[in-house]
């Protein structure tokens, strides 16, 4: 693997062009979480990603689009405009310098706007290929086995407590909540989470453990790896 501590001259040296990209988001997590859950998880999970395939690991965009997360201070959003644009910027620089294979891990789900940001980056390149990754969507039929309140869990509740007392139980606080309101996670598209949810958790923190935590950890690891590896099988990007 290759990061930030490699001179140029070492990174030339990974011959099998894959690069990935983490991205989070900065954000109101709870009162027992911290601002900058998204982006942990997506440079820990990568970081074991990017171990497991030999890959060239970039720093994270810590910045996603939060809107939906406004009335909470310490949430920061940045356009998906702005998202767009610096996701296309980088991995079109990675094709030009002869990285073929670009895996994005996206941890936030309000960065809607990264499925087209790839697309369009896709189409228009003969070079190589940009593969979106949303870890926790992959390993759906595992979480429903390691999780208390699968079909419930949204925001800072048992799964992404669990995971970031895995990763660094430092950075939970004691102050677990449950709120599991009576309406559906497409209220997002239509709402401020703190009209529902007014303490900014959705799902039950309360049962979370580092247990949890870890099994859901590994999962997201094998399925990121197994994704990308199968995708840039099929479509041969060398
Ligand atoms: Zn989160």
């Amino acid at each position: 693997m290759y990061d930030l501590n490699n001179t140029y001259l070492d990174i030339e040296k990974n011959k099998n062009g894959i690069a990935i990209l983490p991205i989070g988001a900065i954000e109101q997590h709870g009162p027992h979480l911290p601002i900058s859950v998204d982006y942990f998880q997506a440079e820990s999970v990568s970081r074991a990603v990017a171990e497991r395939m030999g890959a060239f690991l970039l720093p994270g965009i810590a910045y996603g689009n939060s809107e939906a997360h406004t009335g909470f201070r310490g949430t920061v959003s940045i356009s998906s405009d702005t998202l767009k644009n610096i996701v296309q910027d980088i991995t079109k620089n990675l094709f030009n310098q002869g990285f073929t294979k670009v895996g994005v891990l996206n941890f936030h789900a309000g960065n809607l706007v990264l499925k087209l940001a790839l697309r369009e980056v896709n189409l228009s390149s003969d070079t190589g290929v940009a593969v979106l990754c949303q870890p926790w969507q992959d390993i759906d039929e595992e979480s429903e086995t390691i999780l208390d309140n699968y079909g419930n869990e949204q925001h800072a509740g048992e799964f992404e407590t669990s995971v970031m007392m895995h990763i660094d139980p430092a950075k939970v606080g004691s102050n677990l909540i449950d709120c599991v309101p009576d309406v559906q996670s497409t209220y997002f598209d239509y709402r401020y989470m703190k009209e529902y949810c007014p303490d900014g958790v959705w799902g039950k923190a309360t049962l979370a453990n580092s247990d949890k935590g870890r099994l859901l950890f590994d999962a997201m690891v094998k399925a990121t790896v197994e994704k990308l590896s199968s995708t840039f099988d099929q479509l041969n990007s060398d």
